[in-house]
């Protein structure tokens, strides 16, 4: 029997559209039912926003893009309000971490101390920017001396469309709410209609904050809404994490009026165990890296690369670790392994752990699904030492790792690199010349050694190859939100 859940009742907000400071119905929309992903049961609905609504959300954050109240608002202006709006955060930690893990299904003991800290410390570590954005003098290289005076101004794109997935809901949405604003523009957010709860709650955090109306919105619905955001000729910038099939549609869309384009992608990330490597490391650092989160992480360390001579001794150290997760609903403090977040991605990872084995790949645990209500995912290690199998080359998307033997240290860098995917890769080694080398030669956006799964807001993180385009966090998100001018006057 499951446990009862721990954790404190919440009462979601409405399935409304917040536009321009205030709560709207989309009364032509249909209405899209959000599911607890421990229980399969339905806790509440969201509208499918139209295009009127969206048009309405985009006009709303053009009309703040342009006020007095938010362009003539000083950088420490906005410094002040990004951190109010962390305090808020902190202050309503325990309602936000309920809300994501019943939406989500996480367990509350990641919800509470990974998305909602993370969310604080996103929006704080932004909030520091807006004084420190300006431009530069710049000599002209064409002109005497002293004859001209030439500088650059940094200036907000306009409306950011921020548009993310299920399965760090709030986290995700900082990362791009928190450098537009600090840049200076103001944001239409589509959150996943899977996990639509704490994009609401934040948005009347935001309202509580004292943000200028309009400078932040919602639109709710599926991909239709989303794809009506995008094709918005109001939009300036759309900043997307989702599926690389979803990324290239965007592509395309956006084609039309040239709109400027982040996209974070999916990963197919590899784990390398190097011969030499500290296993008490090593073997937790592999299962954490693909099991956390029930596996749904871009940046999961799903391909993991073992010294043919240790495959039996690793496989057995990252099964035992695994055998040692509770699995359980989310509300329970002591899970570990939640649910997957829905009966579509339920039957997606299934899917293609079936198809991996019908191809050959070898059942070192798991594979199936868990015998309780809700969508949970036994966790799953295969053995497969052929790289054409499906279950090895596509993302999954689940708790699901491929184990793959080598021989030679010398074909790690291709093996890791033998994906159309680049996001991250996880290096396990006490050699640190080895390391860099390999680090050098791995193509992805993020390479952790001896660690795994730890962004940080001061470090760039986004993809090579199909993971993605343009690179979120530190100073480099910023070349995505903002303009440059170059001004130059002749002043002998
Ligand atoms: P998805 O692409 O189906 O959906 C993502 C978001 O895009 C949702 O809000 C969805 O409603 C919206 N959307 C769908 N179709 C759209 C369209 N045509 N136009 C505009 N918006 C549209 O992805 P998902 O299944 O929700 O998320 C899982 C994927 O996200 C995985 O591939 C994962 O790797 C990726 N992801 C990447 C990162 C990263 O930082 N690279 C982080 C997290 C997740």
């Amino acid at each position: 029997m499951n446990s009862p859940s721990q954790i404190p009742h919440v009462k979601l907000p409405a399935g409304r559209n917040y536009i321009g400071g205030e709560w709207l119905d989309d009364a032509a929309a249909e209405r899209l039912p959000v599911y607890d992903p421990a229980t399969a049961t339905v806790i509440g609905d969201i509208p499918g926003s139209t295009p009127d609504a969206v048009n309405q959300a985009v006009q709303a954050a053009h009309a703040a893009f342009v006020s007095p109240a938010w362009r003539d608002l000083s950088p420490l202006g906005r410094e002040r309000l990004i951190h109010r709006l962390a305090e808020l955060v902190e202050a309503n930690a325990a309602e936000l971490a309920a809300i994501e893990t019943l939406d989500n299904g996480k367990p509350i003991a990641i919800a509470s101390t990974v998305d909602v800290p993370l969310t604080a410390m996103w929006l704080r570590y932004m909030a520091g920017w807006p004084s420190k954005l300006g431009g530069k003098s710049i000599a002209p290289a064409l002109q005497p001396a002293g004859s001209h005076h030439a500088y650059t101004v940094r200036q907000p794109v306009g409306v950011v469309a921020a548009i993310v997935p299920w399965n760090y809901p709030l986290v995700l949405a900082v990362w791009k709410i928190a450098p537009a604003l600090a840049a200076g523009c103001t944001v239409v957010l589509k959150p996943a209609e899977a996990t639509p709860y704490s994009a609401l709650r934040l948005a009347q955090l935001v309202h509580e904050a004292g943000f200028p109306p309009g400078v932040f919105n919602v639109v709710l619905g599926d991909g239709r809404t989303g794809q009506a955001l995008v094709e918005h000729p109001g939009v300036a910038k759309v900043s997307f994490t989702g599926s690389t099939a979803t990324g290239k549609r965007l592509i395309a869309t956006a084609a039309n009026d040239l709109k400027r384009l982040t996209l974070e992608l999916g990963g197919k990330s590899p784990t390398v165990i190097l011969p030499d490597a500290d296993l008490d490391i090593a073997v937790p650092g592999a299962a954490q890296a693909v099991f956390f989160n029930s596996g749904q992480i871009c940046f999961a360390g799903t391909r993991l690369f073992v010294p043919r001579n240790r495959v039996d001794e690793i496989l057995d150290g990252v099964s035992q670790v695994a055998r040692s997760f509770k699995i359980g609903a989310g509300s329970e403090p002591d899970t570990v392994l939640g649910p997957v977040v829905s009966q579509r991605q339920l039957d997606n990872v299934l899917g293609r752990v079936q198809a991996g084995v019908q191809a050959g790949a070898e059942v070192v645990m798991g594979g199936g699904r868990v015998d309780r209500e809700g969508y949970f995912v036994e966790p799953t290690i295969l053995l497969t030492r052929d790289r054409s199998n499906p279950v090895y080359r596509e993302e999954v998307f689940g708790p699901v790792l491929t184990a793959t033997p080598y021989d030679d240290i010398d074909e790690l860098a291709s093996l890791a690199n033998d994906s159309e995917y680049g996001l991250a890769a996880h290096i396990y080694t006490r050699d640190l010349s080895a390391a860099h080398q390999l680090a050098q030669k791995i193509d992805a956006g993020t390479i952790w050694v001896n660690t795994q799964l730890s962004p940080d807001p001061a470090i760039p993180f986004g993809g090579f190859k199909q993971s993605g385009w343009g690179r979120e966090n530190g100073e480099q998100v910023f070349e995505h939100y903002l303009e440059t001018k170059s001004v130059i006057v002749k002043i002998a």
